[in-house]
């Protein structure tokens, strides 16, 4: 799915003109969103947003243009599929209570096979509840599924009562100190049943009160996803989704794209018909994937980078100028950006005006990684009164900051008198610019 794409941005990085390179790449990633059935609204929406930001915004300096234009891509491309999170799929709480509904064939008791294997996996003990009376053969399924994977199953085989058997399967798991259950219900035949499948979930829902309702959807419906999405969504706010069988179908971005539209949250994609093929849905990765590239992320850690260097330049300045007051807080961003960007030497070259910055001695800008990260440790354990304003902190709390980040109050003092010199070479440095300017166009 989506395969194309990848070919469209190595087509990107190779061709020599830029212009023309950006406009076939545009059309490139349209043609790819439509044959994956993604609606022709959101793929419009997409290339003027792309088109808006390349006319608007300016790369940051350090960074290649065509660098750029991909972490464009690559961000409205999340933000098609979900945006910038990762789902929780951990339990809230413990005990959890998790109902599946789908119609059926969109793989709703395999998949509750597979979250039982992912929970009891994460070191769960987690029961299987099989209330799906529709299909004879889902309590034999399950069964099966449940002795594959190591987990208990709970039926009634005969009764066809499907909220009488949830509510006793989950009483028994609860009762015997489970810590997820798992309910698969009944799920209604076909495409086109939503009304009366949500109707069903409402009724069990309101006997069993589970923690959580996820609905299943198979990837081959493409768009049409988004009815079904919107009902559920709007019927179940504590619901989320799962979309199945994206390693079989062409459609499967138009499936996701149409219900991260919707507002509700993709939890999981099923990838194939293995209990284990089950994945977290993330969408940033997802659409790293899908663009074929691997260092994706380190490009757009690199321009985070370079916009919080920005932003601690212009911040230097004002320290610099007797506006402000250099913080600890600012020295933790400065130590951020210098993780995802290397050494700080090296970056400054690349910014504009640095040489501001490039007065600070060599040796204070050598920080080690390992004495970062401490440093990083000790800050997080100070609270933001102290971190913007060091003074406060006495003996006996720099002995808990040093407890509660695992290091020595020897570290912590170490930190403190960095940024007091840090603080004394602004001062200096202030005074000789001060002194500079007493003394411009003197002839001395
Ligand atoms: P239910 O009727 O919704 O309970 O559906 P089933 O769990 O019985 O699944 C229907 C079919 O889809 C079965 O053949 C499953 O093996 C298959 N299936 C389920 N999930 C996936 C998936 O992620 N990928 C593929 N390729 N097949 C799947």
């Amino acid at each position: 799915m989506l395969d194309n794409l990848k070919d469209a941005v190595k087509k990107f990085l190779g061709s020599s003109d830029y212009n023309k390179a950006v406009n076939d790449f545009i059309k490139d990633l349209q043609i790819s969103l439509i044959k994956a059935d993604v609606n022709i609204k959101l793929v419009n929406e997409l290339t003027t947003k792309i088109k808006n930001r390349l006319a608007n915004e300016k790369p940051p300096s350090a960074i290649e243009r065509r660098e750029w234009f991909i972490s464009i891509v690559y961000q409205e491309l999340t933000n098609l599929f979900g945006g910038d999170k990762e789902p929780n799929v951990m339990p809230k709480k413990l005990p959890y209570v998790i109902m599946l509904v789908g119609v059926q064939g969109s793989g709703k008791t395999t998949t509750s096979g597979k979250l039982a294997l992912f929970y009891r996996k994460k070191g769960y003990k987690v029961g299987l509840v099989a209330a799906d009376i529709y299909r004879p053969a889902a309590y034999e399924q399950l069964l099966q599924i449940g002795n594959q994977i190591g987990v208990p199953i709970y039926g009634e085989p005969g009764n066809k009562d499907a909220i009488q058997i949830a509510k006793n399967g989950v009483e028994k798991f609860l009762k015997e100190k489970y810590d997820v259950v798992i309910v698969d219900t009944a799920g209604r035949h076909g495409y086109g049943e939503e009304v009366k499948l949500l109707e069903e979930m409402k009724n069990i829902y309101q006997s069993i009160k589970p923690d959580e309702v996820i609905l299943v959807i198979d990837a081959s419906i493409g768009q049409k996803a988004y009815d079904l999405a919107s009902k559920f969504h709007t019927a179940s706010p504590i619901g989320s989704i799962i979309i199945t069988k994206m390693d079989g179908t062409a459609k499967g971005g138009g499936a996701l794209s149409a219900v991260a539209a919707t507002g509700a949250t993709i939890k999981f994609i099923g990838t194939g018909e293995k209990l284990d093929e089950l994945e977290v849905f993330n969408p940033r990765r997802f659409v790293s994937r899908i663009l074929g590239m691997g260092d994706i992320e380190s490009i757009i850690e690199k321009i985070k980078g370079i916009e919080e260097y920005e932003e601690i330049e212009k911040k230097m300045e004002e320290v610099l100028t007797g506006k402000t007051k250099l913080t600890l807080r600012d020295v933790y961003k400065q130590l951020n950006a210098m993780r995802k960007m290397g050494p700080l030497n090296k970056i400054l070259q690349m910014i504009p005006g640095y040489n501001i910055l490039s007065q600070i001695p060599e040796e204070q800008l050598k920080l080690g990684e390992e004495k970062i990260r401490k440093f990083m440790n000790i800050m997080n354990s100070m609270t933001y009164k102290e971190l913007d304003n060091p003074d406060i902190i006495d003996k006996s709390r720099i002995k808990r900051i040093a407890k509660g980040s695992g290091t020595t109050p020897e570290e912590v003092k170490e930190l403190l008198k960095q940024y007091e010199m840090t603080n004394n070479l602004l001062k200096m440095m202030r005074r000789k610019k001060g002194l500079a300017k007493l003394f411009e166009g003197r002839d001395i």
